[in-house]
């Protein structure tokens, strides 16, 4: 049976809470433990699939095609295990549930209520298929106090209660802010939090104290009387110049001996962080830069692309270079020449996007990527934007656009409305709800044998993970090839193009799917390994 470790926040939201989480679960990985994560989010949403990347940030897809929670990208990338469509809830999905189960007589006649209905709802979500687990951990979105928080709250209490002794966890993420003009930290704000917590029947076993100045023995003490929490329990979690060190840092402030000691654990084996120490050198001790051209349109809110950062900073880790990234909107580029902000670029990257605004100016960014021979890496709509491209400019079709914008003259991508997964049939109408409908999460590709994708995958079967309406048009595609533009992965209906890529351009590479969500530090993704390979390359030359 798993144990579980809850993780709440106080103070103030954007604590690094799902980071915090996810290195927590690496740390504990490199004791030997199995891990799993999941988040609760309250929000209405059913999920975040149809919410702004201005609002939300990214919308990380899973294998089994479920659109979730940035922190699940975080999961991924720190444990290495694959999340899923049972590792992420909202309120909207509780209460949805709970509403078809009432509809259809499931709750016999009875008065349907918050507690316990909600609540077992929740909680028969959070322990569904942890088995096999050594450590489940729970990640509670929001901040404690938060009214629409409640129920997943009191779901989490009612677990602590239910499970055995020793089986369950509770650590807390807080603020120890620090006040310029006094000289000093603040210990009461986690005073107020953990009051908070405690006013609910939750008593936090450790606390995770954000910290921008080292908390003095004398303060953790006081935490600790005020907060109830042995003051060796009171663990500081100061900002720190990489991600990557975060699992170290834990294990240097004592957090996972805390936390086993809770579990009664005391002589677990020490953790291997080797691997983990190896990526801070890397990262700290680059051998060059490359400078990264990242053409969209999310560009303010960078937890749009947090995928997308990561897995370009991994392809570094790869080289061992740092990866600069200078963040472009492409509107820039309908006013002004896309020279001036390319020029000294090494490599130009447009990445996945939705609707008209911004569109002409990433052809524009691809056009000179083409043009230049500066390596190009288009992800979803960055490749529709390259097809487009390349119908306009190569193959003379004035009016090459997509259906997702009107009404092209020359629909070169399109509305897919039939396709197969597996062996099924799946089928897609334009009057569609807009949640949940996209082409989602794993499929695989064919890639063909000889072509460059072949040769930086290793292999010719691949998988890779969607989020689209949209496809580049077949028979458009072929005509592209006659002028360079090569289709190099395909669907295995062979009715999709996955990958196109120029075969005589240094790197020019679109893909269908997003590379970028399967990116690991300790495994940095083949094309982005490439891709970065390709722009050391290209920077020699400048
Ligand atoms: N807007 C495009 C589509 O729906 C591309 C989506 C994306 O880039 N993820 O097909």
């Amino acid at each position: 049976m798993a144990r579980l470790i809850f993780i709440t926040g106080g103070v103030v939201s954007s604590l690094g809470k799902g980071l915090a989480s996810a290195a927590l679960g690496a740390l504990l990985q490199a004791r030997g433990y199995k891990v799993r994560l999941r988040k609760l989010d309250p929000y209405l949403n059913v999920d975040p699939g149809t919410m702004s990347p201005f609002q939300h940030g990214e919308v990380y897809v899973t294998d089994d095609g479920a659109e979730t929670d940035l922190d699940l990208g975080h999961y991924e990338r720190f444990t290495g295990v694959s999340a899923a469509k049972s590792d992420n809830v909202t309120s909207g999905r509780i209460y949805q549930q709970v509403i078809d189960k009432e509809r259809k007589g499931g709750y016999l006649g009875r008065t349907v209520q918050v507690i316990p209905h909600v609540t077992d709802m929740i909680k028969e979500f959070v322990m569904a298929g942890t088995e096999d687990l050594d450590f489940l951990l729970v990640e509670i979105g929001g901040t404690v106090g938060d009214i629409e928080g409640l129920p997943f709250f009191e779901a989490i209490r009612q677990l602590g209660n239910e499970l055995p002794r020793g089986r369950a966890a509770f650590v807390h993420l807080t603020l120890v802010p620090f006040i310029e003009a006094a000289g000093e930290l603040k210990t009461k704000p986690t005073q107020h939090s953990v009051k908070e917590l405690r006013a609910i029947g939750i008593q936090p076993d450790v606390l995770l104290c954000r910290a921008s100045h080292p908390i003095p023995e004398d303060e953790r003490r006081k935490i600790g009387l005020f907060c109830n929490v042995p003051a060796e329990r009171v663990i500081p979690a100061l900002d720190l110049d990489t991600i990557y060190r975060v699992p170290m840092a834990y294990h240097e402030a004592g957090l996972d001996v805390q936390l086993l000691k809770v579990f009664g654990m005391d002589d677990a084996p020490p953790p291997d962080l080797s691997r983990w120490q190896q990526v801070v050198e890397r990262v700290k001790n680059p051998e060059g830069e490359v400078r990264i051209a990242v053409v969209g349109k999310y560009i303010q809110v960078k937890d749009s692309y947090k995928s997308l950062s990561e897995a370009l900073t991994h392809g570094g880790i790869a080289n061992n270079v740092r990866v600069h990234l200078d963040w472009i909107d492409s509107e820039i580029f309908e006013r002004d020449d896309a020279a001036s902000f390319l020029e000294n670029v090494n490599g130009i990257l447009v990445p996945g996007g939705f609707g008209e605004r911004g569109t002409e100016g990433k052809i524009q960014a691809v056009k000179f990527a083409r043009e230049r021979n500066v390596p190009f890496f288009g992800i979803c709509y960055g490749l529709h934007m390259a097809v487009i491209e390349a119908a306009r400019d190569l193959a003379g079709l004035d009016g090459a656009g997509t259906t997702e914008i009107g009404h092209p003259k020359h629909p070169v991508i399109g509305l897919m409305t039939e396709w197969t997964k597996g062996n099924e049939r799946v089928t897609r109408s334009a009057e569609d709800d807009m949640g949940g409908t996209m082409r989602l999460g794993a499929y695989t590709a064919h890639l063909t044998p000889g072509s460059r994708v072949a040769e930086v995958y290793g292999a010719t079967q691949i998988s890779e993970r969607h989020r689209h309406r949209y496809e580049v048009n077949t028979e458009y595609a072929k005509m592209l090839g006659k002028h360079g533009f090569q289709v190099s992965g395909w669907s295995p209906d062979g009715l999709l193009p996955e990958i196109m890529e120029f075969p005589d351009h240094p790197w020019f590479i679109g893909v269908q799917y997003h590379p970028e969500l399967k990116s690991r530090p300790l495994e940095p993704h083949p094309l982005f390994t490439s891709f970065i390979a390709a722009a050391v390359q290209q920077s020699r030359l400048v």
